[in-house]
This record gives C-alpha cells, structure tokens and sequence, in this order.
C-alpha cells in the first residue's frame, strides 16, 4: 500500500440519523480523502434503530435468543454503511461498505457482548489500496462458528479503535452530537465545560460510569494499543473537540468529571450465612453468567446472618434474578430484592490520589442537600455513591457547581 497516512473516523448513530446528516458525514469523508488520507469510516446504526430492533425481538418473546437477536441488532449498522457509501458515491469518490465480517473482524462466541479476539485486514488493505473509502459496520464481527455477534452496546467506539489499532492509524476520529469530553454531561449541566486533553484512565473511569460518549472496552483497547482518540462535533468542521490519549499535566486536576449512571440496579440477598465462602459462591455463579456486579456492600453481621447488596446493569437484571434464586434455595438464604430506583454518581480525577478530602466534600455536598448515599465505592481516582434515581440530576449538579466553581 502507498505511505499515505490512515485515518479511522467514525459517526455515531445521531450523526446518521437522518438523510441530510448522512450527506454531511460524506462531504467531511470526502474532504478527507481529497487531503490525501486512506480512510477507513465506521458506521453505527441510524438514530435509535438498535433500541427499537431489541423492543421489535421482545415483541416477539421476552428473552430472545442470543444468536437470534444478534443477527436482528447486526443489521441496524448494515443500513448505516449501505447509505454512507451511496452518498460518498454520489461525490465521485469511490467506496465500499462492509459489515463486520467481511471487514475480517473475528470474535470469541460471546453473543451481545462478543470479544474481538483478532482482524484480517487482507481485505480491508486491497480495498484502501484500489484508492476506495472503506466504510465498515460497527458494534460487529464473526465468531468461530461463523455467526455474526455483536460487541455490547456502544460497540461501534471498539470496532474505530480496534481498527485504527490494527491499521496504525494516526489517530481515530469520533463524530458524535457533542463538542467532546464535557466535566459533566451537557444535557444535564448546562455550565459543564469541555476538557481539552484527558488521559485513558480517566476516560475509563469515566466511561464505565456511566458517561455514555465513549464505551468503556473501547477506552480500554486504545491504552493497550496507545492511539489517540479525538471527540468532536460530526457536524461541525472547526470543532477542536477533545483528545483522550497519554496526558502528563505538570499538575493534575483534583476532579477531572463527573457521571451519572441510571442503568444499574441494587439487589439485595438477605439473611445470608455468616461463614467463609457465601461471598465465593454467589459471585462465582453470577460471573459464569458473564454478568459484571459493580459495587457490592455487605452488611454487619446480625448474630449469624447478613445482607448482601450489590449492582448490575439493567440488562443484566433477568439473569441475576434467576442465578440469585437458585442460590437462594442452595444457601438456603432469605428473600430476594430489586430496587431500580437507584443512580450511580461519581467523581473523576488523577489528582485525588495526591488531594485528600475530596470523598468527604462529595459526601457533604450530597448531606447538605438530604441526599442519602445508599452505597459507596472507590478507586484510586474514582468515588462512586448509589443514591435514588430521582435525586440523580440535582445531585450531578449540585456536585458539579462544587467542584467547578
Ligand atoms: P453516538 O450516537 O455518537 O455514539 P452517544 O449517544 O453514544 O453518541 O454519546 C454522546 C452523548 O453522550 C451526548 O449526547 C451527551 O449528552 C452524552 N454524554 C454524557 N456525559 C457526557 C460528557 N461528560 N461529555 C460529553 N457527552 C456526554
Ligand atoms: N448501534 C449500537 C448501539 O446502539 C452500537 C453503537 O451505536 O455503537 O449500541
Ligand atoms: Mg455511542
């Protein structure tokens, strides 16, 4: 292939959401390739398409199968890159869409949250080479069994930055419908600012907290394999945005951001034994249903039982419920509870490890305001409190107005 330079930009689902969005993300890969990149653009599926292909399947039963269901999401993105590349087309630039399996993505067998174990890019190098844009389906690739598997929600943000991993890209562009990295989400803080630069744990942290912009595994991917990632505005050509990448400040700052998470839920497991090993058995089993728990908070002891509570996803509630109810019988444990009426709230920044104090004036802000903090957990740069869902929004910016004056 020629030494041109590599470019992975990819355009989220509000960034193709609608015909004439999809032209503009065109003129931008247009004005791209005419400055003399090879690009390679990832697509995700239209607008809310993923969302309205799961309802579809539950319309049909309640806990579709996995495979099924895989195969249904899959083609959200196919309508995605089919339309990218008729715009790009229309321009008279040569192009080519691919799902994810002809763009030699390969996969372990786990459906709806498949690991991309590696990619052939034979494929995708000869179309480069033909002097062709290469638009790829995000969020999908094949597994040994030659299915289609998905890469969990938000898995297009994997498919841009394994891509640019694999390709040596000079950095991996990521079009969205905000102006980068904000200190909390705009939406919500309307005072929020944008970080310019922010380093791969913080974003991490971030990400898996709930900040929806960049998915976790995708923040993790680029670390492993350093590239740099930018956000930006996918209809705004000047945008800066912001770089997440290797940042080394002469200081830190104390709270880089802040995130709100609605999506988990607290279970509780009451009346457990108070003996060696219940903790073992019961995250044992929930982990062999390839469930992530995130905080977990035992209870003292009362005479020779306690409780247990812990969080999950809201998609990971089904699953749970059923592990929960056999250990229950097993442990001979006592009742099992739900509460989705809760919110993850957390703090951000490196510069907590060298600040103290910093938990305790989060704690503060939330008692000052009668916000009662159900759970907390922390990192070396993280704090996190599940709090009640409906004081999720005051709280964010109540922390953000003390954090960021
Ligand atoms: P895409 O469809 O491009 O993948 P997403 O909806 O996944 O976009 O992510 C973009 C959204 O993330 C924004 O609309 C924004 O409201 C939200 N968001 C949440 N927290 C933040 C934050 N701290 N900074 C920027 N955006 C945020
Ligand atoms: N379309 C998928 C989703 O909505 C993947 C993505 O957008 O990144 O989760
Ligand atoms: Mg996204």
């Amino acid at each position: 292939m020629t030494a041109k330079k590599i470019l992975v930009m990819k355009f989220g689902g509000t960034s193709v959401e609608t015909p004439d969005k999809i032209h503009q993300a065109a003129q931008r890969i247009k004005a791209t390739f005419k400055k003399g990149y090879h690009v390679v653009a990832v697509v995700s599926a239209p607008g809310q398409m993923t969302d309205e292909l799961i309802s579809l399947a539950q319309e049909i039963v309640s806990n579709p199968d996995k495979r099924e269901l895989d195969m249904l999401l899959a083609t959200g993105e196919q309508v995605g890159i089919a339309l990218l590349a008729m715009a790009i087309k229309a321009r008279g630039i040569d192009a080519i869409s691919l799902t994810g399996p002809q763009a030699g993505i390969v996969v372990d067998e786990f459906h709806t949250h498949a690991r991309i174990t590696h990619i052939r890019t034979s494929k995708l190098r000869q179309e480069l080479h033909r002097g062709r844009v290469v638009i790829v389906a995000g969020f999908q690739g094949l597994n040994p069994r030659e299915d289609v598997a998905t890469l969990g929600r938000g898995g297009s943000d994997l498919t841009a930055v394994a891509l640019s991993a694999v390709l040596k890209a000079s950095h991996c562009d990521i079009f969205t419908d905000v102006r980068g990295i904000y200190t909390a989400d705009p939406r919500l803080v309307p005072q929020a600012r944008r970080i310019p630069r922010i380093s791969y744990d913080e974003m991490l942290e971030l990400a898996s907290s709930g900040v929806q912009v960049m998915q976790p595994r995708s923040i993790e991917m680029a670390k492993k394999f350093n590239v740099p990632i930018r956000i930006s505005h996918a209809l705004d050509m000047q945008d800066t945005g912001s770089w997440i990448g290797e940042v080394k400040p002469m200081e830190e700052a104390v709270v880089t951001g802040l995130a709100l998470d609605k999506n988990q839920v607290k279970v509780t497991l009451r009346d457990v034994m108070d003996r060696p090993g219940t903790a073992a058995e019961l995250f044992t089993a929930i982990g062999q249903a390839q469930v992530n728990v995130d905080m977990i908070v035992q209870s003292a002891a009362r005479g020779t039982t306690n409780d247990i509570s812990f969080t999950v996803s809201r998609e990971d509630l089904a699953p749970t419920l059923k592990i929960l109810s056999s250990v229950q019988k097993k442990m001979r444990a006592g009742s099992v509870e739900k509460d989705p009426r809760v919110a993850k709230i957390s703090i951000v920044g490196v510069g907590m490890k060298s600040h103290a104090g910093v938990a305790g004036k989060m704690f503060k802000v939330l008692a000052d305001h009668r916000i009662n903090i159900q759970m907390i957990s922390t990192s070396e740069i993280k704090v996190s409190c599940i709090i009640a869902a409906s004081q999720g929004k005051s709280a964010l910016q109540l922390l953000h107005k003390a954090f960021f004056k």
